[in-house]
């Protein structure tokens, strides 16, 4: 039987960055992977000229060189920064409505409040107080956990403790009045999965905090670039990784994990297990039963599924300019009631109002698709569980549906799209729940509800032996936090082992 010092299923995000973290201090480890490229979410796809991004619309925590963020300094530790070229996205975001709307704001804190200052004057105050909350809320949390005060307390860090739990919406109607205004300031739901009255104020401030400090990013090559450079410095650490076969089942005795059987049947000695594939098939699909005590099912019974996504891909035969779009990260939006319309709309599969985001990689980087092109990656969230109710003879054309009514919401903002295009593929919840093994597609994990959320974290420690999850599923999504959540698992297993 072979043998190693850790197994890690999955080469997503948290997959990687525990392999790559594991290999570069010695052990020997070996990289499962069901798909057949790494990546996860962060990987890309051919379809004729065109290499679209699967995920990525804006890449948090980098900072630049003279500035680095978290993200570039555990990027730097892993010796993956110098194989990347990082693109940054001048602005923050741009909204653009049906009705004609326009609004693009600069990722610069002073540009941001002028900007809305000149379009509400009438909420200038409200404006200053608000951002004021959010940079003392995001340096409360920083300090408490960021750099993890041994003794937080409310009279050190007062915003945090009076702020952490209030939903979003409940904020943000504490300081404006005006309905437009609200509603522009937390389009960044969508990046969370939670409308503003059910997301806590703390995710809200966090992510314009640290798009608005640290910059947004995109990366050349996509996604995948990152995920193809990690592993290699898996591999030339003397990783072993597998591709097209995946973990079966993880062995576990005494409480303790003892192994892994492949996909194909092979038997794998390991005392360390990183999963990067979610809880709920880890501990349903890859475990006995009767290995796991009875309070990770009461736990995971109290949690609830994040939505999926439906995401057309579309590739033109012409500049961004020629399509009128002028920005990189684009909020389409019909209506603003976020908090009732537009979360129970991600329930019904057709497309009518939905919110939409549109990334146009080539304005950043007018490289990214070949010369005298562009491509466009176009997401609205959906539920998974209505897509697996569609019986499979109609699939395609539910799908074709959805994607035609998506293309004629994004021509009422950008007329004449349509005659441009050279290239379209879709993808839905079931695509999701394919390639990356999720129950229902979900793509956030489990919902960030406030007693989920960074402030709990259930279910981040695996009561079995040797076993760490490193994934969207044990804390916050997206990639800055999925690729720490892998490095946090090496660092466990490392401390353990004595070989930090
Ligand atoms: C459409 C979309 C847009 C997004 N946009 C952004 C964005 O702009 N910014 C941002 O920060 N985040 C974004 N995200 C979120 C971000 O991509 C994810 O949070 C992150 O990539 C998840 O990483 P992960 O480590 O949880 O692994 P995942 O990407 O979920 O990958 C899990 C891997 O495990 C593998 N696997 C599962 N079971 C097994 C098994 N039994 N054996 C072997 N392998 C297995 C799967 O094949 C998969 O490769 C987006 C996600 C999507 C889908």
């Amino acid at each position: 039987m072979e043998a190693y010092d850790a197994v890690v299923i999955g080469a997503g995000n948290g997959g990687l960055t525990a392999a790559a973290g594991l290999a570069q201090k010695g052990l020997k480890v070996l990289l499962l992977e069901r798909h057949n490229i790494p990546g996860g979410c962060a990987t890309s796809f051919c379809r004729g000229r065109f290499e679209f991004e699967v995920a990525l619309h804006q890449l948090s925590g980098m900072g630049t060189t003279e500035r680095p963020g978290p993200l570039r300094m555990l990027l730097a530790s892993l010796g993956v920064l110098e194989d990347l070229t990082f693109v940054e996205m001048k602005d923050l975001f741009s909204v653009s409505m049906t009705d004609g709307f326009r609004l693009t704001l600069r990722a610069d804190k002073d540009q941001v409040i002028s900007e809305l200052e000149q379009r509400f004057p009438h909420e200038k105050a409200a404006i200053h107080q608000f951002f004021d909350l959010v940079y003392a809320y995001a340096n409360n949390m920083l300090a408490a956990f960021f750099f993890k005060d041994p003794a937080p307390s409310r009279e050190k860090y007062p915003v945090l403790y009076s702020h952490a739990f209030k939903p979003a919406s409940e904020v943000l109607d504490e300081i404006f009045t005006d309905p437009l205004l609200k509603g522009l300031l937390s389009v960044y739901w969508g990046y969370l999965g939670l409308p503003p009255n059910r997301l806590s104020f703390a995710y809200l401030a966090m992510l314009l905090f640290v798009y608005i400090e640290f910059k947004p990013f995109h990366i050349k090559g996509g996604s995948q670039a990152l995920s193809n450079a990690i592993l290699n410095r898996f591999l030339s650490n003397g990783g072993t990784a597998r591709f097209n076969g995946g973990a079966k089942r993880i062995i576990v005795e005494n409480g303790a994990v003892q192994g892994v059987v492949t996909d194909d049947g092979d038997r794998i000695q390991t005392e360390h297990v990183v999963s990067n594939a979610s809880q709920i098939t880890t501990y349903a699909q890859l475990m006995d039963r009767e290995n796991i005590p009875d309070q990770v099912f009461t736990e995971m019974g109290g949690r609830s599924l994040s939505p999926s996504a439906f995401t057309l891909f579309v590739g033109f035969d012409c500049e961004p300019g020629e399509l009128g779009i002028t920005g990189s990260t684009n909020f389409l939006i019909d209506s603003f009631e976020f908090d009732d319309r537009i979360f129970s709309r991600m329930r019904s599969v057709d497309i009518t109002d939905e919110t939409m985001v549109l990334s146009c990689y080539d304005v950043a980087d007018p490289d990214f698709s070949p010369a005298g092109a562009c491509q466009a990656n176009i997401v609205t969230l959906k539920y998974g569980e209505p897509w697996m109710r569609i019986p499979p003879a109609r699939y395609h054309s539910v799908k074709f549906q959805c994607a035609e009514s998506m293309l004629r919401r994004v021509e009422a903002i950008f007329p004449g799209v349509r005659t441009h295009i050279e290239e379209l593929e879709a993808a839905t919840p079931l695509t999701h729940m394919r390639y990356l093994g999720h129950p229902e597609g979900a793509i956030y994990g489990f919902e960030q509800y406030t007693k989920d959320s960074m402030f709990f974290q259930p279910g981040r420690y695996a009561p079995i032996e040797g076993l760490y999850f490193a994934s969207g599923w044990i804390g916050d999504c997206g990639f800055q936090p999925t690729l720490n959540a892998g490095m946090s698992a090496a660092k466990s297993i490392l401390k353990k082992l004595d070989a930090a």
